[in-house]
């Protein structure tokens, strides 16, 4: 089975919507035996993501830095909870674990996390699959602004299609699938 790294918002967002779409993915990692790699938080969407998995019996590996490693910031029902000395060696401990890829609804931390993952597979650092869940349109304008990017010529056809972009949960779960079959 594999280990499925996933971004997500520490808040949850203005709509009910955000945080049923996590819950649904958690479920279907845990079906799937899948392990969830995350940040470890507690809060927003990392928070629902994390407890989904873990009422449907899945596994789960934090990846927390030291400086956000407080009780109210880091989930405290995960037992394997690798604790960073800081937010680069968190990336590097997260992307050693990870198969694959998911960035969920969120923000800054979110986007960055995400668009390293999909840069390092541009620059042939891995073959591993990236994969945005765009839950009530929230990445409507950073999939126009990735077109765009590609029309002018910054991004390959294929580096674009490298992050795959899917519109429920149902799809996501589909590739999900697929992914536990492969390996
Ligand atoms: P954001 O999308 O800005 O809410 O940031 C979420 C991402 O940044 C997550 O995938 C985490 O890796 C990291 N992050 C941000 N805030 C926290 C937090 N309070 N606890 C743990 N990780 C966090």
């Amino acid at each position: 089975m594999a280990r499925i790294c996933v971004f997500c918002g520490s808040r949850s967002g203005d709509s009910d919507e955000f945080a049923a779409a996590a819950e649904k993915v958690g479920t279907l990692l845990a079906a799937c035996g899948h392990t969830l790699v995350y940040g470890g938080g507690s809060t927003g969407i990392m928070g629902v993501l994390a407890n989904a998995v873990l009422r449907a019996g899945g596994n789960i590996i934090g990846v927390i830095p030291e400086h956000l490693a407080r009780p109210e910031l880091m989930h405290d029902k995960v037992q394997d909870m690798r604790i960073t000395a800081d937010m680069h060696e968190r990336k590097a401990v997260m992307h050693s674990l990870a198969d694959a890829y998911i960035a969920l609804p969120g923000g800054y931390g979110t986007l960055e996390e995400l668009f390293e993952a999909v840069t390092w597979a541009q620059l042939d650092l891995h073959t591993r699959e990236v994969a945005v869940l765009n839950v009530c349109g929230l990445f409507d304008g950073l999939c126009a602004m990735l077109d765009k990017m590609t029309d002018h010529g910054f991004l390959s056809a294929d580096c674009r299609r490298h992050l795959r972009v899917y519109l429920d949960s149902q799809q996501l779960l589909d590739w999900l699938s697929r992914l536990g079959e492969t390996r």
